[in-house]
């Protein structure tokens, strides 16, 4: 079972818009075992599109769209298909209503060229819209999503469910399991697991991200117990520098291990400045842990807020291990986390590079600290010493347990 994604919209040509539907539904195809042979682009020009679908229907089995299903006059991507494959446009009564209904709610006037949203071609099948206005539908291997992500999210699913089991019931859904890897450089950590990979039916791949590299094994659904045995092995070998598993998030795990220890947390920031407590927010629930985050940026606020001693500044400067140190122990709840570094692009010698970081930890009475040379632009720096300062927390409170 092979598919062409068909992208459209005249944002996604001229970089206005940073296509992310087709990196959504690629995951989701590859989930379901559906095999993509082509990503096409086409700005909103009805030609273009129809000569898209085209070709797509030439070498595929199943056409999905995404974008021009909306009301506009650059909406085209229905018109298209209708073109294509010579069908007339009619409108369900039902999902009229049910539009209608929708503007009602949001107090929106329902004008005649809303009417578009809910045409389709002649023998289409509509897949509900929860979150928004137009359906998307399905018509002769041809499948039509909004551009909105929030929609595509919505429906791709529910649409990949029927369009699997209707067409192609024994297809092996593919099994995926990522194993998240940090302060491991890549040629060591292939030394250290590649014995393990011999499973030949299990492909094997690392993909570098910015926060590490993801160890990624693919195969379907019947492999799994396989997958598991390797991923204990994995464990058992470079247990110390896994982050996470698949979706898991390093201040998630970070939550729950707070609240099994009834610990509370605060961060001072210098290089972070802002960041490390922004993603330590992002947790629902965080609040009854999360006490507070400074900003100490400068010199005079890591000793005033902090009590950091003056000569200590003076003589190991800003960003040194003593400093990370005193920062994290000036911190009063049971865990205090604390970031100094030269985020660049500016302020590097030869001493103190660009990218140099050190982070304090401070848990109950004891203090730690981490040096890291971080490579890349300052918000990748940031971003870094965001990531390394969790997942060193993360790894002290789990050495705990
Ligand atoms: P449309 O369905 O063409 O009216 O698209 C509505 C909005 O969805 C556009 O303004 C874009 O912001 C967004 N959009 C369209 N296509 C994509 C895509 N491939 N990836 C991410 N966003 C998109
Ligand atoms: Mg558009």
């Amino acid at each position: 079972m092979r598919c062409t994604l068909i992208l459209v919209g005249t944002e996604l040509l001229n970089g206005a818009t940073l296509d992310t539907n087709s990196v959504f539904m690629a995951e989701e195809l590859n989930k379901a075992g559906i095999k993509i042979d082509y990503k096409l682009t086409v700005g909103d020009t009805l030609e273009k599109i129809e000569n898209a679908i085209k070709f797509a229907k030439s070498t595929s089995d199943l056409v999905i769209l995404s974008g021009g299903l909306g009301a506009t006059d650059d909406d085209l991507t229905k018109e298209a298909i209708r073109r294509f494959l010579n069908k007339k446009f009619i409108v369900d009564e039902v999902e009229l209503e049910e539009i209608k209904e929708k503007f009602k709610k949001l107090n929106i006037q329902f004008l005649n060229k809303n009417l578009k949203e809910v045409e389709k071609p002649e023998g289409a099948i509509s897949i509900k819209n929860d979150v928004g206005m137009a359906p998307a539908f399905f018509i002769d291997g041809i499948a039509a999503f909004p551009g909105v992500p929030k929609e595509l999210y919505n429906m791709f699913p529910k649409f990949i469910k029927f369009y699997t089991d209707k067409f192609c019931p024994n297809l092996d859904p593919i099994y995926i399991k990522d194993i998240i890897v940090s302060g491991i450089p890549e040629s060591i950590l292939e030394e250290k697991i590649k014995e393990f990979f011999t499973e030949p039916n299990i492909e094997y791949e690392f993909l570098v991200k910015d926060y590490g590299i993801i160890v990624r094994m693919q195969t379907s659904d019947r492999y799994k117990n396989t997958v598991e045995k390797i991923k204990e092995k994995i464990y058992n070998s470079i247990g110390n520098y896994i982050l996470a598993e698949d979706q898991e998030k390093v201040e998630d795990k970070i939550f729950n291990l707070l609240k099994k220890k009834k610990y509370t947390l605060s961060v001072a920031e210098s290089c972070t400045g802002g960041m490390l407590s922004s993603t330590i927010v992002s947790v629902p629930g965080i609040s009854q842990f999360f006490k507070e985050g400074l900003i100490t940026y400068s010199n005079e606020s890591k000793i005033n807020r902090l009590k950091v001693n003056k000569n200590l500044i003076e003589k190991y400067g800003a960003v040194s291990k003593e400093v990370a140190e005193e920062m994290a122990a000036g911190l009063k709840t049971d865990i205090g986390i604390s970031t100094t570094g030269i985020a660049g692009p500016e302020g590097g010698t030869k001493d103190k590079p660009v990218g140099l970081v050190y982070i304090g930890i401070k848990v109950k009475e004891k203090v730690l600290s981490f040096k890291f040379n971080f490579i890349g632009d300052r918000e990748k720096i940031r971003k870094k010493a965001v990531l390394h300062s969790l997942f060193e927390l993360y790894k002290i409170l789990e050495e705990d347990e």
